[in-house]
């Protein structure tokens, strides 16, 4: 009996064996001192120290700001915008700065007012949807039907919205839920006859604020005036409403449409030392919508990836691959930027081992969301990823979560690119995003520091690690 026991007790250390030689390594591993962790921890530690210490990111941003202001396509402060850029990654030492050309949308909103004529006279905060038309030169009158979602809509039906103005009085729940009321609600209630349309603004309830941003039309139905009006303001017009008095609203919009204007991407590298044809593109939007100054919404993400490379390049690191900056033209309202640069790069778009985007504002950073199609690789290029978040500790901004890029790197990652995006707190961005309260202020400079640390580390190891992200 002794031995078989003996036996049992032998074959179960020989499985415990290996398992406790590999445990110290695996544990390494998980723990933080896997070998890209070790191999980039002083260099990283140097780049997060340099971004910490940095005034100049926050300077830039500023005069892009102050000087320059919002950006929409179309515009001419967007063109100011594409030629101060360039200038500016040439003086932070980038190479081979160029700026591709890019034909985008150019919608122009013109003048605007509306105001609440009964049961009582109130001014209406607004703005218009971009890609709004106009509503005809004496304006539209016409009684206000307030509507929670398009299933209130739908029960209402034609008889109770033809000839009205419907008011989405939608709740925010959080931008992806709450946004597809902007994107086709007015041609959800033009299907019904309505005439125009009024959006409780998507974002949070704050200030009396009005949020700007894409509508689109729908093929089938009739084009009406659509515009966003404060959340405090479709409040009021329920109450009133909801007291049994017709609600009348004086709407006039001039918002129209003109020929595609000339625009341009902004593009600067730092050319690898080892394999120069190996890209990691990192970089946000410059245009904006035409309120506040496109602060957050994006200067942030552009001008936080071009201070991160300018400091790769002070400390006189130059790595494997090379490292590109792109300040995409028209991702509110287009896209033109993103899908061009994918042109731009044709076959070349295979050598891209990473693409990298922040727009999701200048908030205390928590790492970064990761985008890939599920896979083994997938799963290996996580664990590789994570590595390198570890190194974002010391800032807090080490997560490293699946899924994740941003809509100016998609057309890259469609082609297979692996995306990352920055994810930071979020707490106010929805309450600043395509506002005229979007201004410089709202980013606190030791919150933009740490955004540019995380980029940098992040750009500067995805482009020296000796392994490409996915091999
Ligand atoms: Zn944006």
């Amino acid at each position: 009996m002794i031995f078989p026991s003996y036996n049992k007790r032998m074959s179960r250390l020989k499985i415990v064996w290996p398992t406790l030689v590999l445990l110290p390594l695996a544990f390494l591993f998980s723990q933080g001192g896997g070998s890209i962790t070790q191999q980039y921890k002083e260099t990283a530690d140097k780049l997060i120290a340099a971004a910490l210490a940095d005034h100049d990111g926050y300077n830039k941003l500023a005069y892009l700001c102050d000087r320059i202001g919002h950006r929409l396509s179309g515009s001419p402060a967007l063109e100011q915008a594409v030629i101060w850029s360039a200038a500016q990654m040439k003086r932070d030492g980038l190479e081979n700065v160029v700026t591709p050309a890019v034909k985008v949308p150019h919608w122009v909103r013109g003048r605007e007012n509306a105001e609440i004529t009964a049961p009582v006279k109130r001014r209406l905060t607004m703005l218009a949807l971009g890609g709004s038309v106009a509503t005809p030169s004496q304006g539209i009158t016409a009684e206000v039907v307030p509507v929670g979602s398009f299933d209130e809509l739908q029960k209402a039906g034609r008889a109770k919205i033809a000839g009205k103005i419907v008011l989405f009085n939608v709740p925010y729940e959080g931008y992806g839920k709450t946004v597809q009321y902007r994107g086709v609600g007015a041609s959800r209630a033009a299907a019904l006859g309505a005439v125009a349309m009024l959006l409780r603004s998507v974002g949070s309830l704050t200030q009396q604020t009005p949020h700007t941003g894409m509508m689109m039309y729908l093929p089938d139905a009739p084009k009406v005036p659509a515009a966003a009006i404060t959340a405090e303001d479709a409040l009021m017009i329920q109450r009133l409403s909801d007291s049994g008095d017709k609600v009348t609203v004086h709407l006039f919009m001039e918002a129209h449409m003109e020929p595609d204007a000339d625009s341009a991407n902004v593009i600067g590298e730092i050319r690898g030392r080892e394999k120069p044809e190996e890209i990691v593109v990192m970089g946000g939007h410059l245009d904006s919508w035409d309120v506040g100054q496109g602060a957050q919404d994006n200067g942030s993400g552009c001008i936080a990836s071009l201070q991160a490379v300018a400091l790769i390049k002070k400390l006189g690191l130059r790595p494997r691959r090379t490292l590109r900056v792109v300040f995409f033209t028209n991702e509110e309202n287009g896209l033109a930027g993103g899908r061009a640069y994918r042109d731009w790069v044709g076959a070349r778009v295979n050598n891209h081992v990473a693409a990298i985007e922040m727009d999701g504002g200048a908030e205390k950073p928590l790492g970064f969301g990761f985008g890939m199609a599920p896979g083994p690789q997938s799963e290996r290029a996580l664990a590789k990823a994570r590595e390198i978040g570890r190194l974002l500790k010391s800032i807090g901004a080490d997560s490293m979560t699946p899924g994740g890029g941003g809509g100016d790197i998609s057309p890259v990652m469609e082609a297979a690119v692996p995306g990352f995006g920055m994810n930071t707190v979020g707490v106010h961005y929805f309450d600043w995003h395509h506002t005229p309260a979007d201004t410089i202020d709202k980013i606190k400079p030791e919150e933009f520091q740490q955004n540019i640390a995380a980029l940098a580390v992040l750009s500067y190891v995805l482009a020296d690690m000796p392994d490409r992200l996915v091999e």
